[in-house]
């Protein structure tokens, strides 16, 4: 557990929460999102920019997050059900979670506590890869893995994803097994109308982007979203939206900084659509 989360005792009018997790052990490919969390944090504070969203909401205000920090896992095998908890805690001082990964395997601990909070709940799934496989080089929890796990468990009842360009014979398959409606690129006509009709959790793959506006991820996939779509995509979620993860940023290919800003970005535009009392 973070040290912070044992200050939650101190949550004042706060309804939105950031915790990090900085766990990259189920990567396939390179290491490095686990030291994401402190620049996307460093990124949205820095005096840069102001802490106003595009739709109006001033989140420089006192007591709009709770940081709860960033999750000390004491060992990797220890970390899917510190993950859980650290979440359910949140959940219940009615904050919502913004999760800042770490590799996509964290999602799958983070909505098996979303799941039990959430009878009915939509996944807004946006990602240049399906992360559908029954397993990926041995490991059923790589970061590959997760959305597979989550509807086998029936931890969501709506999987909408959104950027797919990495689909495979096997996880074709899954998707059509697990019901998952599967935007993908090829089909890409600059926006999406989606409507949901429950309440929703936004899981951001950095690599949805195309490379040229995120270039600080460890798979680089060409043919992708723009941040401006991305953006236009939160803005445009019809139904409360109650948790969000922004994963799969790798410090290590970003020295110029642009994907942890585009990061910050997105979570601003985030949290300003968490705070928005008309969904
Ligand atoms: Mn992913
Ligand atoms: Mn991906």
């Amino acid at each position: 557990m973070s040290k912070l989360i044992d200050s939650l005792e101190s949550v004042g009018r706060q309804r939105l929460a950031i915790i990090g997790f900085p766990f990259d052990d189920n990567s396939s490919f390179m290491r490095g999102p686990a030291q994401a969390p402190p620049l996307i944090r460093q990124a949205l504070h820095s005096d840069s920019s102001n802490p106003w969203t595009e739709t109006g909401v001033d989140l420089g205000e006192p007591e709009t997050f709770f940081d709860a920090g960033d999750l000390e896992v004491d060992s990797p095998a220890l970390a899917f059900s510190e993950i859980e908890n650290s979440i359910s805690k949140l959940l219940s001082y009615s904050l919502k979670p913004i999760s800042l990964g770490g590799d996509h395997s964290v999602t799958y601990p983070i909505i098996k506590s979303f799941g039990r909070q959430f009878p009915r709940l939509s996944l807004l799934h946006i990602d240049a890869h399906p992360d559908l496989y029954d397993d990926f080089q041995g490991n059923r929890f790589s970061h590959a893995c997760p959305f597979a796990r989550i509807m086998e468990e029936k931890l969501a009842d709506r999987l909408v994803q959104v950027g797919i360009r990495t689909m495979t014979g096997h996880q074709r398959a899954q998707a059509t097994r697990f019901g998952v409606e599967v935007h993908e690129m090829k089909h890409w006509s600059g926006s999406l109308a989606l409507e949901f009709d429950s309440p929703v959790y936004l899981t951001i793959d950095m690599d949805a982007l195309d490379p040229a506006f995120a270039p600080g991820v460890s798979h680089h996939e060409p043919g992708g979203l723009s941040t401006r779509e991305v953006i236009n995509l939160i803005q445009s979620v019809n139904a409360p939206l109650v948790g969000a993860d922004i994963v799969e940023f790798n410090p290590i290919r970003d020295p110029l900084g642009i994907t942890a800003m585009a990061c910050a970005k997105l979570l601003k535009e985030v949290a300003a659509k968490m705070l928005d009392v008309r969904c």
